[in-house]
């Protein structure tokens, strides 16, 4: 199935030979999307993409953000990038994880180096706390070995 528009959104002007390109391959798509931002671009011809969706908390009559991760398929002629505002759509299972596919690159999501780095920041701060409990924790063994040397020279 060779096309150059799905519901409206036309396909990149590189042709790929990617047989899960939804443009250029063999698979159907549904008409159901999701916009999120791409997270994690390392696999082959595959991404994970993040969006934030609003909870409700009827106790306190609020929302809670909640995020929501799912891999799809990034199409060899899309090649979207770690940062990048992705549109996909369902389609029919490709692997065991995968049921979408990117079919539009939105450009890149502003200011997600700087989340990504905020993110990152945190998680290296909890790291830290973890070595020092650790650090503190062979003090007090080295500690009682002295204690016992003393007794032994008793
Ligand atoms: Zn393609």
């Amino acid at each position: 199935m060779k096309t150059n528009e799905i519901f409206g959104i036309k396909g990149p002007e590189k042709e790929c030979t990617d047989q899960k390109c939804p443009f250029h391959g063999n698979i159907n798509v549904k008409k159901k999307s999701f916009v999120g931002t791409v997270v994690q671009a390392k696999m082959h011809n595959s991404a994970v993409i993040e969006w934030t969706r609003k909870v409700p908390i009827p106790k306190y009559e609020r929302y809670t953000k909640k995020k929501t991760r799912i891999t799809v398929h990034n199409p060899e002629c899309i090649h979207a990038k770690e940062g990048d505002i992705v549109k996909v759509f369902a389609t029919r299972p490709l692997s065991k994880t995968v049921h979408h596919v990117i079919v539009e690159n939105q450009g890149k999501e502003k200011h997600y180096e700087e989340r990504k780095e905020a993110l990152e920041e945190g998680r290296t701060r909890s790291e830290r706390t973890e070595k020092k409990k650790e650090t503190e924790e062979e003090v007090e063994e080295t500690e009682s070995k002295e204690s016992e040397s003393k007794v032994k020279e008793e």
